[in-house]
């Protein structure tokens, strides 16, 4: 039987460990853009998670003629009016600077007002078929008042998961990827995997 190749699409470490741990025993090999030695930035100018996601897999994927996957997220705070949300990547040079801008533009607002939502979207693209799907996921919680823990990446020191009583940070990946809007999305794109002849 043919082997079952797929690239994931991502620079960011975080993203690639966790999506390689829920996909590694499905897939007969999995690489990195780090592993193919492909240093080719997609533009992410799309106006939505959607079309940045489904962008990044079809340019990666066309380069390749491998199956890619690509993920495009963001936080999204209801009291900034949704912001980060696709901007997420680009609120600060560092995970360190986006907590810290984030922190501050949410100074002052009490705990009951800090609700926010993680919203993953994976583009799977197939380039014989010329084809794309999209797999979401999302984690709902708040943003806390200081960060605690060290594992993760990104905003998940100040992620507080109501149901665990837990920030994001304090979870090992596998925990993470059990309630994660990364980790639900990957569920949905791994049931397809099982029921795809490809
Ligand atoms: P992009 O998908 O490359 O545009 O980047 C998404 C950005 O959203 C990341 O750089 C993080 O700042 C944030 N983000 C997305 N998913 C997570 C997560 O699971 N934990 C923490 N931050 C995340």
């Amino acid at each position: 039987m043919k082997k079952r190749r797929l690239i994931i699409a991502t620079h960011n470490k975080g993203k690639f460990n966790e999506m390689k741990m829920v996909l590694k025993d499905h897939l007969d090999e999995i690489y990195s853009l780090q592993d193919i030695n492909d240093h080719y930035r997609v533009e992410e100018d799309g106006p939505s998670y959607v079309e940045n996601a489904m962008k990044k897999a079809r340019k990666i994927g066309e380069r390749w003629g491998l199956f890619t996957l690509a993920d495009d997220s963001g936080l999204e705070v209801k009291s900034l009016g949704g912001r980060p949300g696709i901007y997420s990547s680009r609120y600060g040079k560092t995970d360190e600077e986006r907590i810290e801008r984030l922190l501050l533009e949410l100074a002052g607002i009490p705990e009951e007002q800090r609700d926010a939502v993680f919203k993953a979207y994976l583009a799977f693209y197939m380039p014989e078929q010329e084809r794309s799907y999209i797999f979401y996921g999302y984690l709902k919680g708040y943003i806390s008042f200081e960060k605690k823990g060290t594992k993760g990446f990104g905003f998940d020191p100040v992620f507080y998961v109501p149901s665990l009583k837990k920030h994001l940070a304090e979870l090992t990946a596998e925990e993470k990827n059990k309630i994660s809007h990364r980790g639900r999305a990957l569920t949905a794109f791994k049931d397809f995997l099982a029921g795809s002849i490809f």
